[in-house]
C-alpha cells in the first residue's frame, strides 16, 4: 500500500462546481443546501482517518435527509466523474497523484478510477468529497466492492492517512516444490500496533494480495532462470547466495513491503532453493 498526499480542495469546491452546469435549479440548489453538512461529516471524516477510526461514521440513506443517495450517486456519475464534464478536472486531479500511475491498493495494476473508501450508497454525503476519493486500478475497485467495516481491525489501508512504509510487514516463504513457489503473508510483528497488523492482513485478503504476488513471483523466478543458472555454475551456493542477496538489499531500499523485495529475501535465505531448487524452475 502506498501513501498518498491529501487532495489540495474540499466538498465545498466539488460540490460547487459539479452542481454549477445542473439544469434542474431546485435541485442544484438543494445539493448546495447540504454543503454546511456535507463540510462537518468531512472534517470529522480526517479526524477520524488520522486515529483509524472511519468505521464509526454512520451510514445515511439521504444527505440529512434533504438529498437522496440516488442524487448523489448522479453527481458523482454524471459530473465529477463524467468524461468531458466541467468538473472532470477535479475527479483527474485525484488520479493523478497516483506515483507512477500504480495503483496504491495493490501497488501493482495501474489506476483506472477512483475507488470510493466509504461506499458512495452508504454514506452518500462523502460521494464526492476529494477526501474519501482514492485512485484505484479496476480489480481493487472491484474487489472491495461495498465493504463496510464495523470495526477498527476489519478496515482496509487508507492511502491518505495510512503510513506503513516504516514496517516490515510484507513477508514470502519459499515453497519447496516442483516448480518452486512463494507463499505471501503479513508478517506477524509483536512490536508493532496490533490493530494496524490485523488491518494490513484485512486490506491484503480484501485485495487479493496473495495470489496476485505469487504470480508475479512466479513469473519472476522464471524470468531470472538462466542468471541463477550461471552463478550457480561459476560461484556455487555462496555466489548465487550473495546475488539473490544483492537483489533483495535493492528492492527492499526502494520498498520494503514490494512483492519483488519480500521475494529475493526468501529466495535467498533459502538453502534449498539456492541449492537445487532454483534448477526446478521451468519456462
Ligand atoms: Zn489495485
Amino acid at each position: 500500500m502506498k501513501t498518498l498526499p491529501e487532495p489540495a480542495f474540499n466538498s465545498r469546491e466539488v460540490i460547487e462546481s459539479c452542481t454549477s452546469r445542473i439544469h434542474n435549479r431546485e435541485l442544484a440548489e438543494r445539493i448546495c443546501s447540504v454543503i454546511p453538512y456535507v463540510e462537518n461529516i468531512e472534517q470529522g471524516y480526517k479526524e477520524l482517518g488520522v486515529t483509524g477510526g472511519l468505521f464509526e461514521i454512520p451510514s445515511e440513506a439521504s444527505v440529512n435527509g434533504v438529498v437522496s443517495s440516488l442524487e448523489m450517486i448522479k453527481l458523482y456519475e454524471g459530473s465529477l466523474s463524467k468524461k468531458g464534464s466541467s468538473s472532470r478536472h477535479y475527479y483527474d486531479k485525484i488520479k493523478l497523484e497516483a506515483k507512477n500511475d500504480i495503483c496504491p491498493l495493490c501497488s501493482q495494476r495501474v489506476v483506472k478510477t477512483l475507488d470510493h473508501y466509504l461506499p458512495k450508497s452508504s454514506h452518500p454525503a462523502l460521494a464526492v468529497s476529494p477526501i474519501n476519493l482514492i485512485p484505484a486500478c479496476s480489480d481493487c475497485n472491484k474487489l472491495k466492492l461495498d465493504h463496510l467495516a464495523v470495526a477498527a481491525e476489519d478496515q482496509t489501508l487508507h492511502p491518505y492517512f495510512d503510513d506503513v512504509s516504516s514496517l516490515v510487514w510484507l513477508e514470502a516463504t519459499v515453497m519447496e516444490s516442483s516448480p518452486p513457489s512463494v507463499l505471501y503473508k503479513v508478517h506477524e510483528s509483536s512490536s508493532a500496533d496490533q490493530v494496524l497488523i490485523k488491518r494490513i492482513r484485512r486490506h491484503f485478503e480484501v485485495f487479493g494480495l496473495q495470489e496476485l504476488y505469487a504470480s508475479q513471483a512466479a513469473s519472476e523466478m522464471v524470468s531470472i532462470r538462466y542468471a541463477l543458472l550461471e552463478f550457480f555454475e561459476s560461484s556455487g551456493v555462496d555466489g548465487l547466495k550473495s546475488f539473490l542477496g544483492h537483489q533483495a538489499r535493492t528492492r527492499s531500499k526502494a520498498d520494503s513491503n514490494s512483492w519483488s523485495a519480500a521475494l529475493y529475501r526468501a529466495i535467498s535465505e533459502s538453502e534449498w532453493f539456492c541449492e537445487t531448487g532454483h534448477k526446478h524452475l521451468h519456462r
